[in-house]
C-alpha cells in the first residue's frame, strides 16, 4: 500500500470514545479501517467525566478484561454506586443505582478523568486491522458512486484515504455531518456546559454518588459535582444554549456565584481549590421528538456527530461508545449483503439504534421539559425525602424503563401531589 494513498474498507473520522468503540468491533469482525484523529494522544475532552453502564457495557462486549482492569484501578477510576438529586430548595435524595444490591455486585458507573479514559481506550486501539494516523487535518471529503474520498494532512505529510464507508465520530462540530449528511439538525436541541476541576470538597457521599444540583437559577439546567479518584472532584453546569442565549447567562460567573453563595452548596467549597481552568464544551443533545435519521449512503454517524447526547442526563460517552459498536454491527451487515446504501443502513444501523435507545432518549427529553417548572421538582423531592417508598420507586426507575417512563407522565406528579 502507497503511504500516500490508502486504500481500506472503512474510514472513521475522529478518535473519542465513539470512535475508538466503533474501531474495536470492526477489529472484532475482521475489517480492515483508517482512524484519522485531529489530535495527538493523550488529549483532554471536556466532560463531567461520570461512565454510565452503558459504557461500561460496551466495554465489556468489547474485551470483558478491559472492565476488569477499569475495575481493579480505584486510583484512576473511582467505582459510583448512585445519585443524589438536590431540589432547588436544597432538599437532597440519594438513589443508589441498585435498590437491591448484593455483596458481589459491581458498581455500574465510574468516574474518570477524561484525559485518562479515553488514552485507556486509545491504547486498546491496536489491531493489524487498524491504521490510526494523529495530528490529521482533513482537508477535502467527497462521496463518489463507489466510495469516499478524504484528502488530509498530518505534520505536513498529504495523503488521501479511499474507503467504501465513512463513520463520522468527530464530536460536536463534526466536519463529516456538515459535509455528508443531508438530514435535519435541530438546533434547539443543544446545551452548553462548563467543567472545573476541584480539590477539597468536603461532604462527598462515602460511595461516590454522583450529585446533580438543580440550583433555580440554572434550571432547566443542573449544577453537578461528580467526585473523582485522589480527593478530587468535577464540577461544572449544564444549560440549554437557548435559554443562555434568551437570558444572556454569563455561564461562568453564575457557577462562580452559586459556589461562592448558594446555602446548599458554598460551605463546602469553603477550603476547595480550583484546580487549572474552567472550560466550556457544546452538547448536541437528542431532540425529543421524532427519530431524526443517523446515517446516509456510505454514511455512519455516531455519537455527538449524530447528535445522541441524552438530553437530561447531559450522558454521551455511553451513547457514543453504544452507537460506534451498533455501527461497526451494521457494517458487517453491509459487508455480507455488498449494499452500502442509505436505505440498507438506516434498516441496519438506524432503525436499530432506536429501538434500543429512542425510549430512554425520549423519556429524558420529557424530564427535561418537566425540569423547568421547579416547585413540582421541590414537592416530589421533599416527599421522596419523607417517604421511603417513594424514594424506593424513583430508585427503580433507574433500572426499570416502564417505571422511568412514568417519571415523565404528567399523571405521576399528580398521584403524588394528592398523595393516591
Ligand atoms: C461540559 C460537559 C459535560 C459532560 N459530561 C458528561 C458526563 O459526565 N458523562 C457523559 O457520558 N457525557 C458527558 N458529556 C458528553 C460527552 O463528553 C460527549 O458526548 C462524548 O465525548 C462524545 O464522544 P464522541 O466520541 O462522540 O466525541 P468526542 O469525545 O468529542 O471525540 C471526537 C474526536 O474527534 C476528533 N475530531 C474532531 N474533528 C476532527 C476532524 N475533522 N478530523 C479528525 N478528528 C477530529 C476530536 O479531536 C476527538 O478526539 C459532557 C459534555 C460536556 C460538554
Amino acid at each position: 500500500m502507497d503511504n500516500n494513498a490508502l486504500t481500506t474498507e472503512i474510514v472513521i473520522v475522529g478518535a473519542g470514545p465513539g470512535g475508538i468503540a466503533a474501531s474495536c468491533f470492526l477489529t472484532k469482525y475482521g475489517i480492515h479501517h483508517v482512524v484519522l484523529e485531529k489530535d495527538r494522544y493523550p488529549r483532554d475532552k471536556v466532560c463531567g467525566d461520570a461512565c454510565s453502564g452503558k459504557t461500561a457495557l460496551v466495554i465489556k462486549r468489547a474485551n470483558p478484561q478491559w472492565l476488569d482492569e477499569i475495575l481493579s484501578q480505584s486510583d484512576a477510576f473511582l467505582p459510583s454506586w448512585g445519585i443524589r438529586f438536590v431540589a432547588p430548595n436544597g432538599k437532597p435524595i440519594d438513589i443508589p443505582f441498585h435498590s437491591n444490591r448484593q455483596p458481589d455486585t459491581q458498581a455500574p458507573g465510574f468516574t474518570v478523568p477524561r484525559l485518562v479514559f479515553d488514552n485507556f481506550l486509545f491504547s486498546k486501539i491496536a489491531s493489524p486491522y487498524c491504521t490510526v494516523i494523529q495530528d490529521c487535518h482533513t482537508e477535502k471529503l467527497t462521496q463518489h458512486p463507489s466510495g469516499i474520498r478524504i484528502e488530509a494532512d498530518a505534520a505536513g505529510r498529504k495523503f488521501t484515504v479511499e474507503a467504501k464507508a465513512i463513520i463520522g465520530a468527530d464530536g460536536d462540530k463534526s466536519l463529516v455531518r456538515k459535509t455528508l449528511f443531508d438530514g435535519p439538525t435541530d438546533d434547539k436541541a443543544y446545551a452548553v456546559g462548563l467543567r472545573a476541576y476541584y480539590s477539597g470538597i468536603t461532604d462527598l457521599h462515602p460511595e461516590n454518588y454522583i450529585e446533580l444540583h438543580f440550583l433555580k437559577e440554572v434550571l432547566p439546567g443542573y449544577l453537578w459535582i461528580f467526585p473523582l479518584p485522589n480527593g478530587m472532584a468535577n464540577v461544572g453546569v449544564g444549560i440549554l444554549s437557548d435559554v443562555v442565549r434568551k437570558k444572556k447567562i454569563n455561564l461562568r460567573a453564575q457557577m462562580l456565584a452559586a459556589i461562592e453563595n448558594n446555602p446548599n452548596i458554598s460551605g463546602r467549597f469553603k477550603n476547595a481549590n480550583l484546580e487549572g481552568k474552567i472550560q466550556g464544551w457544546g452538547l448536541p443533545l437528542a431532540p425529543g421528538k421524532g427519530q431524526p435519521p443517523l446515517s446516509g449512503d456510505r454514511l455512519f454517524l455516531i455519537g455527538d456527530a449524530a447528535h445522541v447526547v441524552d438530553p437530561f442526563s447531559g450522558e454521551g460517552i455511553g451513547n457514543a461508545m453504544y452507537s460506534g459498536m451498533l455501527a461497526a454491527d451494521a457494517i458487517k451487515a453491509c459487508r455480507e449483503n455488498d449494499d452500502f446504501s442509505a436505505g440498507f443502513i438506516r434498516t441496519h444501523y438506524d432503525a436499530v439504534f432506536y429501538k434500543r435507545l429512542g425510549q430512554e432518549l425520549a423519556i429524558s427529553a420529557a424530564m427535561q421539559r418537566s425540569s423547568k417548572y421547579h416547585w413540582l421538582f421541590n414537592f416530589v423531592i421533599n416527599k421522596a425525602y419523607k417517604s421511603p417508598a417513594l424514594k424506593n420507586t424513583i430508585s427503580c426507575m433507574f433500572t426499570d424503563m416502564d417505571l422511568r417512563n412514568e417519571l415523565s407522565k404528567p399523571s405521576f406528579y399528580f398521584k403524588v401531589l394528592f398523595n393516591r
